[in-house]
C-alpha cells in the first residue's frame, strides 16, 4: 500500500495512485478529473460553446496579436496529429526535411513514407541536436525542399531543440516550418511574433495537463485554406475539420466530450499560473531541484545544462553491478513514482517527468524515494559507466 504524505502545495494524487513522472498521460488536478463527471450532447450549444472556448483559450497561448492563425481541435493521440500536419500542409508535390534527433522525428520521417510523399531526414541520432547551419545547407543544396519540421522538445531523450535558430534560416530561405511542440507547448515560449512557423501541433495531455484524447493544430490561416484538398485521410484531413468547426461549431466526427471538458478547467488552471510563464517556471524548479538532488546521489544527467528541458530528463543508469532498471522501477513505484524507461540506443538509460500536477515538494520526495531505493539495491553510487561519459562528449564536440 502506498503512503502520501500530502504536500505543501498541490494535493496529491487520488486514493494512493502514484504519482506518474512521465510526459503524459502524466498526473491532473482533481477538479480536471472532476470536469468529467457529466455528459455532454457533441451537437448540443453548450458543447459547441465549450469547442469555442477551447479554441480562443489556445490561441491566446499563442501570442498572435493580428489574428492570423486559427486552432483546429482534432480526436487522436499526438501522433494522428502530426500525422494530419503532415498530410495536410505538405502539398502532394511537395517535399519535406525532417530533423531527427529522437524516436519522435524518426516517426514523423515514418509517417511521411506512409503517405508516400517526398521527405529527406537529417538525423542526428539519439540525442545531438540539428543546428541552423545544417539546415542552411540542406535546404541550399535542395530547392525541392518547401517544409521542414522539427521537433520542439525531443521527448526521447528530452534535448530542447534550437527551434528559433532553426526557424530564422528556415524562414530565410523561403521555406515553411511545422512544428511537433507536444510536449512543450504551455510551457515553453513559442510566440508567434518570434518564430514565424505555418503550424504546430501539441495534444491534451502534456503540459496544459488535460487527460488524453485529442490533440491541436495551430496554424496561421492562409495555411490552413491552402490546405484544401492535401489530405490522403478524412478523418486527419486539418483544413475540412477546420471549415466545418468555422461552419457549424462542430467536430466533424464524435468528439471526446469529457476530455474536451477536463481540458477546459486544465486551461483555466494553466490561466491562473500565469500561463505559459507561470507553467514553465514550475516546471523549471521541479527539473532544478530534481537533478540537483539525483546529481547529489552521484546521478549524471545525458545532457549538459545548456541543452535540458523542463520537461523530462534523462538519467544514465549507474554502473554499480547491484543496479538492474526493472528493480529500480518497482521501489520507485512502492514509494508512489512511475518513472519512465530509457530510449537511448548505445547507454542504458532512464526518464524521470517534471511536468504534471506536481511541485518542487514533490520532486524533493522523488530524490528521496530514488536514495532509499538505491540503498535497497545495496548501489552505495549511481556513477554512470564510463562509456556513458564517452557518450555524452560528443554533445560538447
Ligand atoms: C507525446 C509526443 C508525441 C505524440 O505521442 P502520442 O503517444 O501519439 O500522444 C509526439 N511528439 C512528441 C515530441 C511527443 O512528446
Amino acid at each position: 500500500m502506498i503512503k502520501q504524505v500530502s504536500t505543501q502545495g498541490f494535493e496529491p494524487p487520488a486514493m494512493g495512485e502514484p504519482y506518474l513522472l512521465t510526459p503524459g498521460p502524466l498526473t491532473t488536478a482533481y477538479s480536471v478529473k472532476q470536469a468529467m463527471l457529466r455528459d455532454w450532447g457533441s451537437w448540443d450549444g453548450d458543447f459547441r460553446a465549450m469547442t469555442a472556448e477551447l479554441r480562443r483559450r489556445l490561441l491566446a497561448l499563442t501570442g498572435d496579436r493580428k489574428g492570423e492563425y486559427d486552432c483546429v481541435p482534432l480526436q487522436g493521440s499526438g501522433t494522428y496529429c502530426v500525422e494530419a500536419m503532415l498530410g495536410s500542409f505538405v502539398p502532394k508535390n511537395g517535399k519535406a526535411l525532417i530533423l531527427a534527433n529522437g524516436a519522435y522525428g524518426l516517426r514523423a520521417a515514418q509517417t511521411m513514407q506512409y503517405l508516400g510523399r517526398a521527405h529527406t531526414l537529417i538525423d542526428k541520432g539519439d540525442y545531438l541536436p540539428p543546428r541552423g547551419d545544417e539546415v542552411a545547407a540542406a535546404l541550399d543544396a535542395d530547392p525541392a525542399i518547401t517544409h521542414v519540421l522539427v521537433i520542439h522538445c525531443e521527448t526521447s531523450s528530452g534535448i530542447l531543440n534550437p527551434v528559433a535558430e532553426i526557424a530564422a534560416v528556415v524562414e530565410a530561405r523561403g521555406r515553411k516550418l511545422l512544428v511537433d511542440s507536444m510536449s512543450a507547448f504551455g510551457a515553453i515560449d513559442l510566440d508567434v511574433g518570434n518564430i514565424h512557423y505555418a503550424a504546430m501541433v501539441s495534444s491534451a495531455n502534456k503540459c496544459i495537463e488535460g487527460v488524453p484524447g485529442f490533440g491541436f493544430v495551430i496554424a496561421r490561416k492562409s495555411e490552413l485554406e491552402a490546405a484544401k484538398g492535401n489530405s490522403h485521410s478524412i478523418s486527419l484531413d486539418v483544413h475540412a475539420q477546420w471549415a466545418a468547426m468555422e461552419k457549424t461549431g462542430q467536430w466533424r466526427f464524435t468528439p471526446p466530450t469529457h476530455v474536451v471538458a477536463a481540458f477546459i478547467e486544465a486551461l483555466k488552471m494553466h490561466e491562473a499560473e500565469g500561463g505559459v510563464a507561470g507553467r514553465g517556471a514550475r516546471y523549471t524548479r521541479n527539473r532544478d531541484v530534481m537533478v540537483d538532488g539525483m546529481r547529489e546521489l552521484g546521478f549524471e544527467t545525458l545532457l549538459s545544462d545548456r541543452w535540458l528541458s523542463p520537461i523530462i530528463v534523462t538519467f544514465f543508469c549507474p554502473a554499480h553491478g547491484n543496479f538492474v532498471f526493472s528493480r529500480f522501477y518497482d521501489l520507485m513505484k512502492e514509494k508512489g513514482f512511475i518513472i519512465y524507461p530509457g530510449k537511448l540506443t548505445v547507454v542504458d538509460s532512464f526518464r524521470v517527468g517534471c511536468i504534471g500536477r506536481m511541485d518542487e515538494h514533490v520532486m524533493r520526495r522523488v530524490v528521496e524515494a530514488a536514495r532509499q531505493s538505491l540503498e535497497e539495491m545495496g548501489v552505495d553510487t549511481a556513477a554512470p559507466p564510463a562509456h556513458a561519459i564517452a557518450e555524452r562528449a560528443k554533445l560538447a564536440a
